[in-house]
């Protein structure tokens, strides 16, 4: 049995990753999503299990000293990690999965996964994109001025990515990334999937 397909969906915080993956898995359900874990606190209607695996600073450096993730990375003050069984399961049993992480972790990933399917989510401009921070209305003026900051070194990685994709519309983003996954399906002879 052929392996399935690992897909990481990187971006800034606030291009919509989120949003675009919830849509996404609706279209394509049996696209199974990596459940990360985090130091960061649960906003309002986050499930742990569900959104997040929310863990204190401890249990997040023992699972880092197990060598139970694939990728961390600290990103503004939190510590965000990608457990390894579950992705590594789920590729073996020929499922494909999608990875909603941001670039550090993404560019981590690569290394180890180079066969991965590495997609970039664009805002229209930067000026959208703060819009989106504000109007999702999680985080104060501080963080949002720290995440744009972040924004602009992470969208210069751009280059490293196989795909990039503008998030203008929401459905318009998904069918742009649910075509990159038939094509990739599609392929012959090319990376050993
Ligand atoms: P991320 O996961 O990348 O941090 P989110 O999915 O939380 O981003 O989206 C940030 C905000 O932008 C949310 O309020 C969301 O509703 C909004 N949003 C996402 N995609 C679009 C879009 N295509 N057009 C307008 N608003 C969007
Ligand atoms: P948020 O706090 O908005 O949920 O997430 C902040 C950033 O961390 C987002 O860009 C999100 O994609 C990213 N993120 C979520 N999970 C992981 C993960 O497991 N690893 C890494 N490296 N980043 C993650």
């Amino acid at each position: 049995m052929s392996k399935g397909l690992l897909i990481v969906l990187s971006g800034p915080s606030g291009v919509g990753k989120g949003t675009v993956c919830t849509a996404l898995r609706k279209r394509v359900p049996e696209l199974i999503y990596s459940v990360s874990a985090t130091t960061r606190q649960p906003r309002l209607g986050e499930e742990n299990g569900v959104n997040y695996f929310f863990k204190s600073q401890e249990q997040f450096l023992d699972m880092i000293e197990k060598d139970q993730l694939l990728e961390h990375a600290e990103y503004v003050g939190n510590y965000y990690g990608t457990p390894r069984d579950f992705v590594e399961e789920t590729l073996n049993s020929g499922k494909d999965i999608i990875l909603e992480i941001e670039v550090q972790g993404a560019l981590k990933v690569k290394e180890k996964f180079p066969e991965g399917i590495f997609v970039f989510l664009l805002p229209p401009s930067l000026d959208e994109l703060k819009d989106r921070i504000q109007g999702r209305g999680t985080e104060n003026q501080a963080t949002i001025e720290h995440r744009m900051s972040v924004a602009e070194q992470e969208i210069s990685l751009l280059q490293q990515y196989d795909y990039a994709v503008v998030n203008d519309e929401i459905d318009l983003a998904c069918k742009r990334i649910e075509s990159i996954i038939i094509a990739e399906h599609c392929k012959i002879n090319s990376k050993s999937k």
